[in-house]
């Protein structure tokens, strides 16, 4: 749980949020200056020479993070799951339904996406070289789940089987013994490790957001920006059919609950995770809002809160989908049914190894467009704004994890319907950790 650390990083005072903002209206406003600039120097040395190359570096610091983000935060998830017994039925069930939670967030997104065509119009397929590298098909894809060579699967990039691989030494930790515990906690340490290389290339971001930018908007049309808002307002949306509908009908179907309790329970919750936007900082919250606000055993509690901290992200799906449209249409790229198919599962893979810190959705986003052949440049497109999204899902996020929980708790018999239907249950008053907790962050 260093997630919290990773926020501040600057040490200018701004937030890096801030100034990732700041990256993007500045190059937005440098972009268009340029334009009004005669010369064929600002082409030759500026836009396509210092802002592309800054703009490039940024982009490979990225794409350098994505194979050991994912590899090493898979396995600490996969090896979290503890004593293989205990997969038995209760992580049987637990993993289904936030596969299936997931599932549907990614399937919403996707559909607003291809209706609302969010970048359609933006045309920015002269902006990158998009190579338009063939995308494998789906049949490729299922058939090439386990790699033959995952050091080769690494070394291009090549994301579902290095998932798959990763999964599988995290399950084999656990059956380990000694040596898995060993191995288990070196791979926790590097997990810390990479975790500060990402605040390393995120303390640069506004840099590299500035280069980028400038290059767009002094290359290409200002549609973008109106692009971006609707971008910006169908995640939003999105986020709240799932949080408002998703969740209370799941939650209703299963356990014939009164979803509205549920959801009023859920905003101390909401509050820490909107501010930090980070799940696994707002853990102690969401355990203490489903054991002493809704009633679920701490035996069920225990394991499935964390558990969907770090595997279960719907609002990271929901913006990893729409920002995959979003981009296929600003770059003119028509995606066939296959390919979105491939990037439903990319997503939910994505988000499941997507660790519950700030920021690293956006990151993962890479993953997504890697497997359907778009150009990673995209993702410089909407990580200026990324930081308010981030929030709002981490809400979402956190949401999924309490849902899921109740329900198993429910089918378990290991929740407490008193407490689940006493309005004042749990609520703790004024000194209380409860209340002071978001304004510690
Ligand atoms: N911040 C998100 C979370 O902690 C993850 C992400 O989408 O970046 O749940």
């Amino acid at each position: 749980m260093t997630a919290s650390k990773q926020k501040s990083s600057s040490g200018s005072g701004l937030s890096l949020n801030t100034r990732i903002m700041i990256g993007l209206f500045a190059g937005i406003a440098a972009g268009l200056l340029l334009r009004l600039m005669p010369g064929n120097w600002i082409d030759v040395f500026l836009i396509d020479g210092l802002f592309q190359i800054v703009g490039r570096l940024f982009i490979n610091a990225l794409q350098m993070l994505v194979v050991p983000l994912v590899v090493v935060s898979l396995i600490c998830g996969a090896s979290a799951l503890g004593d293989p017994a205990r997969l038995g039925r209760l992580g049987g069930k637990t993993l289904l339904l936030y596969l299936l939670t997931t599932g549907v967030a990614v399937t919403i997104a996707i559909t607003a996406g291809v209706l609302v065509q969010p970048g359609a119009g933006a045309d920015l397929s002269s902006a990158a070289e998009y190579t338009g590298a063939a995308a494998p098909s789906l049949v490729e894809v299922l058939t090439n789940l386990v790699p033959k060579n995952p050091v080769a699967a690494m070394a291009s990039g090549n994301m579902i089987p290095i998932i798959v691989f990763s999964l599988l030494i995290g399950v084999a930790l656990t059956m380990s013994g000694e040596p898995g515990k060993r191995t288990r906690a070196f791979f926790e340490d590097f997990n810390d490790v990479i975790m500060k290389l990402v605040s390393i290339v995120m303390y640069v971001a506004p840099y590299g957001v500035f280069a980028l930018i400038t290059r767009l908007a002094a290359t290409t049309g200002g549609e973008i920006f109106g692009n971006l808002a609707v971008y910006i307002l169908l995640v939003l949306g999105m986020l709240l059919l799932h949080l408002l509908v998703t969740y209370p009908l799941v939650l209703t179907l299963f356990t014939g609950l009164n979803p509205l309790t549920f959801l009023k329970k859920m905003r101390a919750a909401w509050l820490f995770a909107f501010s930090t936007a980070s799940s696994n900082a707002t853990i102690p919250v969401t355990l203490d809002t489903v054991e002493n606000r809704l009633g679920a055993h701490n035996n069920v509690a225990s394991f499935t809160v964390p558990l969907g901290a770090t595997i279960n992200m719907d609002g990271t799906a929901i913006m990893q989908g729409i920002a995959t449209a979003f981009i296929a249409q600003a770059y003119g790229v028509d995606l066939s049914i296959s390919q979105y198919l491939t990037v439903v599962l990319m997503v939910i893979m994505a988000s499941i190894g997507a660790a519950g810190v700030p920021g690293v959705g956006i990151i993962l986003l890479a993953t997504v467009l890697i497997q359907v052949g778009l150009p990673q440049e995209g993702i410089a497109l909407i990580i200026g704004v990324d930081r308010i999204l981030d929030m709002a899902r981490t809400a979402v996020n956190i949401t999924g994890d309490a849902m899921v929980t109740t329900v198993v708790a429910k089918s378990e018999g290991e929740l407490d319907e008193a407490v689940y239907n006493d309005p004042e249950a749990g609520v703790i008053r004024d000194h209380d950790k409860l209340e002071a907790a978001p304004s510690t962050v």
